[in-house]
């Protein structure tokens, strides 16, 4: 690809492709990164320069890019069948990855108190749509259980759950919201107390009572609970106190209420487990996952209900329980022969493992390199989701989604000087490589935002 060509697919990019959560002016100044490879951690540009996906595709890759194996499942399945919809029909793909993703969360609640009962998977294809599924699948529950005045969801400050008029309802990061605050449903936001060092125990009880209190003066009216278990992550990376989702569950047992976890970022092993919410061996009623499903390579998510939950939803058809809901490409079967490969692979490959080892490795090079700057806060990570928080000049921590600038140069000088792929969400770094990552290309990341603090303390000097 010569010199030309690029700069004419350069244009046509930046005049024709929308792209999101992009300022289209800014980009039209910027020489854009045009993928046409990828391999392994890397991805390749048409330049024929390789950079480190260090922030997984959007915190989706699991593998790596074009994994053999996954590539192997898709084309298979490709010359098999390409869609069938599971509105009429029923396909072994489908029936297959639902079996075994049920199979497998099971697992991950083994140790549980009581039976696991997370058993019906309900397809959709991206991670808005899963938690669009789960809310209205919670307000039909529970119309159907006479209880008709539980129609709002308590969630939690900071959260973020999709760009979709329900998920976005439910999130609570008020610059992605506040265009259309006037369209969007009132939900009630309760704290989600942050637990950086894992070994450091803050109490939490005031949290928990003003949980309650919000609880109980609506218990008939709250239909579920909505949250980010073990770590929010488009808010900055933000780990959730040891111990509260299990206090979120009583107070959701006591009063009646469904829990839904959104695991559409933590799931399969972001944090370490398949599941997040097993961490505390908390079962919600509901779960969202997505992102990581495929191993990162195809569009698809599920919402897994309970069995009291999927029960709620049977009778005649003239009854009217069933849950009408449902997307063209629900549940795609070359979707779901990637996501059952990638599920076995998990198990083959002991990517938890794999994730634990190397969540340790970086944590201790990045205190190391980085730790001790003056403008680095307070390092946040569970598992290979990682945030960084840069401070501004005067030592402020807190500066807001819109003061991104400082993080900003960071992740421009890595990805400029150092070939590694970042994104700031606001002013925090995030680190979410692909799960298989090695040691090397952790090196490679901390040298990368290393050298690009360095740049920034003697660019403000
Ligand atoms: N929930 C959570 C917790 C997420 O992190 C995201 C995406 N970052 C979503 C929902 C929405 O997923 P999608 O982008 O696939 O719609």
């Amino acid at each position: 690809m010569g010199l030309r060509d690029y700069k004419q697919l350069a244009e046509q990019d930046q005049s024709v492709v929308w792209h999101p959560y992009t300022q289209m002016q800014e980009y039209a100044r910027t020489e854009p990164i045009i993928i046409s490879r990828g391999e392994g951690p890397y991805l390749y540009d048409i330049r024929r320069r390789r950079f480190l996906d260090a922030y997984g595709s959007m915190w989706c890759n699991v593998w790596g890019h074009n994994h053999p194996e996954l590539v192997k499942a898709i084309q298979q399945q490709a010359g098999q069948l390409c869609h069938a919809s599971l509105f009429s029909v029923s396909h072994v793909p489908a029936i297959d990855f639902a079996n075994m993703l049920v199979d497998a969360i099971k697992q991950d609640f083994r140790f549980a108190d009581e039976p696991p009962t997370l058993s019906h998977v309900f397809y959709s294809d991206n991670g808005s749509t899963a938690v669009e599924v789960a809310m209205k699948m919670a307000l039909q529950y529970q119309n159907q259980k006479g209880k008709i005045s539980r129609t709002q969801f308590l969630t939690f400050h900071e959260g973020y759950h999709g760009d979709t008029f329900g998920a976005m309802s439910a999130s609570s990061i008020e610059v992605f919201r506040q265009k259309f605050a006037p369209s969007l449903f009132n939900c009630h936001h309760a704290t989600y107390p942050m637990q950086v060092d894992p070994d450091e125990h803050e109490s939490t009880r005031h949290h928990e009572m003003q949980l309650e209190a919000l609880i109980a003066g609506r218990n008939d009216k709250i239909a579920a609970v909505v949250i980010e278990p073990v770590i929010q992550g488009a808010s900055g990376m933000r780990p959730l106190a040891e111990d509260y989702l299990g206090k979120i569950k009583k107070y959701c047992r006591e009063y009646d209420i469904l829990l839904i976890t959104d695991e559409v970022f933590t799931g399969f092993c972001r944090t370490g487990p398949l599941v997040a919410s097993s961490t505390e061996l908390v079962e919600p009623d509901i779960m969202c996952l997505g992102k990581g499903i495929t191993g990162g390579t195809l569009p698809m998510a599920v919402t897994v209900a309970s069995d009291r939950v999927f029960e709620a939803f049977k009778g005649e058809w003239a009854e009217m329980r069933q849950f009408l809901h449902g997307h063209t490409y629900s549940g795609n079967p070359i979707a779901c022969a990637a996501a059952i490969r990638n599920l076995e692979m998990i198990f083959e490959e002991k990517l938890k493992e794999n994730v634990k080892s190397r969540a340790r490795e970086l944590n201790y090079a990045l205190r190391r390199a980085i730790g001790s700057s003056p403008r680095v806060g307070q390092i946040r990570q569970r598992g290979l989701a990682v945030g960084i928080p840069i401070k501004d000049a005067s030592g402020n921590e807190d500066a807001g989604y819109e003061s991104r600038d400082d993080a900003m140069k960071i992740c421009e000088h890595a990805i400029e000087r150092s070939r590694v792929l970042l994104r700031p969400l606001g002013n925090v770094i995030t680190i979410v490589p692909p799960l298989n990552i090695e040691s090397e290309q952790i090196g490679e990341i901390v040298n990368a935002i290393s050298r690009g603090l360095e740049a920034l303390e003697a660019g403000n000097k």
